[in-house]
């Protein structure tokens, strides 16, 4: 499978608007350093795509059918996308947690198909396997395992920290090709309901091979800093992500 970042920032973007934190004033001067909200696909073996979240309006860097929407909570900086992309000419299945479901998705989905997913219920999409996990964070919110030919990726966020039932599943799978996981703020930085760096490299580190930090908000450090910082700890078993990588498991 192919893992397609098509947004990794947090729930503002970067940058801002009209903010001039050095983060978002790097990214004014590096494309590579602007991130769009959460919104991942993973193109199957068949070189089908399943979405994970929807940050943003896809139709420029996806344009094909989509297998199924797998949503990982309903804060908006994870949907914003499918009041556009409920409006598709194919039904599509959404699966999503129960908590906090958006009304207006929910009550006029257009082609969506909304489908309650609980975790433990692992699903079959095209060639892969789909095992929603419980992650830590403000919201109901749901990870992934997604296993194809004997590769697996977890998808981690938002979350701080993994529940104990999530990390005993997760070991039971060691090693991991890839963690993708929330890296929503700085080292040092003490969040209730997201990672800073050194926490997401941590749990990364110690289930995977490689290990992604994503959901990067402009609080972060800015774009070189930060891949100076976690190239320096970890070489290349821990990389940044910036919107359009694509990762080969
Ligand atoms: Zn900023
Ligand atoms: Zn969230
Ligand atoms: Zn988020």
């Amino acid at each position: 499978m192919l893992v397609y970042f098509i947004g990794t920032g947090g729930s503002e973007g970067i940058p801002a608007h009209l903010c001039t934190c050095s983060t978002c004033n790097e990214a004014r001067k590096f494309g590579f350093a602007q991130r769009r909200p959460s919104t991942l696909a993973v193109i199957t073996e068949n070189k089908r795509a399943v979405l994970f979240d929807v940050g943003t309006d896809i139709r420029d860097f996806l344009n094909v059918p989509l297998e199924a929407i797998f949503l990982t909570h309903w804060h908006h900086d994870h949907i914003y996308g499918l009041y556009k992309l409920r409006w598709m000419a194919k039904e599509t299945r959404l699966y999503a947690p129960e908590g906090h479901a958006d009304a207006l998705i929910l009550n006029d989905p257009k082609n969506l198909r909304p489908n309650v997913i609980k975790p433990g219920q692992t699903l079959k999409v095209d060639s892969l396997k789909i095992t929603p996990i419980r992650l830590n964070h403000q919201i109901e919110t749901l990870g992934y395992l997604v296993e194809e030919d004997g590769k697996s990726v977890a998808i981690l966020y938002d979350t701080k920290g993994l529940p104990e039932e999530t990390r005993e599943f997760l070991k039971s799978k060691v090693p991991l090709r890839l963690v993708i996981i929330d890296a929503t703020y700085p080292p040092d930085f003490n969040d209730p309901y997201h990672n800073n760096v050194d926490e997401a490299a941590e749990i990364g580190l110690s289930l995977a091979e490689r290990t992604v930090l994503s959901h990067i908000s402009h609080k972060n450090l800015p774009f070189l800093e930060l891949v100076e910082y976690v190239r320096k700890r970890w070489k290349n078993k821990v990389l940044v992500a910036y919107d359009g990588m694509v990762f080969y498991v």
